[in-house]
């Protein structure tokens, strides 16, 4: 007996940076094909999920060309268990984005490009950015977004010191604070008031703190894109 044909494509996860937004990929993943295919489809997933501490230490030792190995190893083994095209579920790891795409012949869904091309679609070409120091502070990120004709404006230092630490020290570790709550929103409003027309949540965590009812700046959560992105390439879109 012939087994059906899927009905989305294959995607694998690089995850684990945090699992705390891997976990929320997942659900979100299932739901869009769910929801668009209806009955009881579910997303073809296959998950590689990194230990953090590790990742979060060679991050912090600047060991990038370790994590581009690490990530790029991790990525032929997803491409080889058959998957059709890859996502990393954060954004700081888009550093070695290069390198992992590199090591296979499937496309990556690039998080700042997909965000990128969101921002544009909606009309704004002022934003602000949020995320770990590394995403605020290295052109990896950045470049992507001026490249698509986006002016960036981020935090001064000591905000993006904080914003770093409640990254790194609650929200990877599944901590939700109401004080790093009001933080974020009183950023967002205050690269709002420096002529920020939008504020892209470049930390795929920042969905567990923040959401657009808590503010009239439009915001673009970069976990969200990510997924419907990944959902339409599933669907052949
Ligand atoms: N998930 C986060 C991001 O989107 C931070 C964790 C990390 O440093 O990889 O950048």
């Amino acid at each position: 007996m012939s087994s059906p044909p899927p009905a989305a494509r294959t995607l694998g996860l690089l995850g684990g940076m945090s699992w705390e937004s891997s976990a929320h990929y997942y659900r979100r993943l299932n739901k869009l094909i769910r929801q668009r295919l209806g009955a009881s489809h579910s997303a073809p997933l296959i998950l590689w999920s990194a230990d953090f501490e590790i990742i979060s230490g060679l991050q912090r030792a600047d060991d990038w060309e370790s994590l581009g190995e690490i990530l790029a190893a991790a990525a032929r083994g997803l491409e080889s268990s058959g998957a059709g095209a890859l996502l990393i579920c954060a954004n700081t790891m888009h550093r070695v984005a290069d390198p992992v795409q590199a090591a296979v012949s499937i496309p990556l869904l690039h998080l700042a490009g997909v965000t990128a091309e969101a921002v544009r679609a909606a009309g704004f070409r002022r934003i602000g950015l949020l995320g770990t120091r590394f995403t605020m502070e290295a052109d990896f990120y950045r470049d992507r977004l001026r490249a698509a004709g986006l002016e960036v404006t981020v935090p001064d230092a000591p905000t993006r010191a904080e914003v770093h630490r409640i990254i790194f020290a609650e929200l990877v570790r599944g901590r939700r604070e109401a004080s790093s709550r009001l933080l974020l929103l009183e950023e967002i409003g205050r690269l709002h008031e420096r002529g920020a027309e939008a504020v892209v949540l470049g930390c795929t965590e920042f969905g567990l703190l923040v959401s657009q009812n808590d503010t009239i700046v439009p915001l673009f959560d970069t976990t969200e894109l990510h997924c419907r992105a990944a959902a339409r390439w599933m669907l052949g879109e």
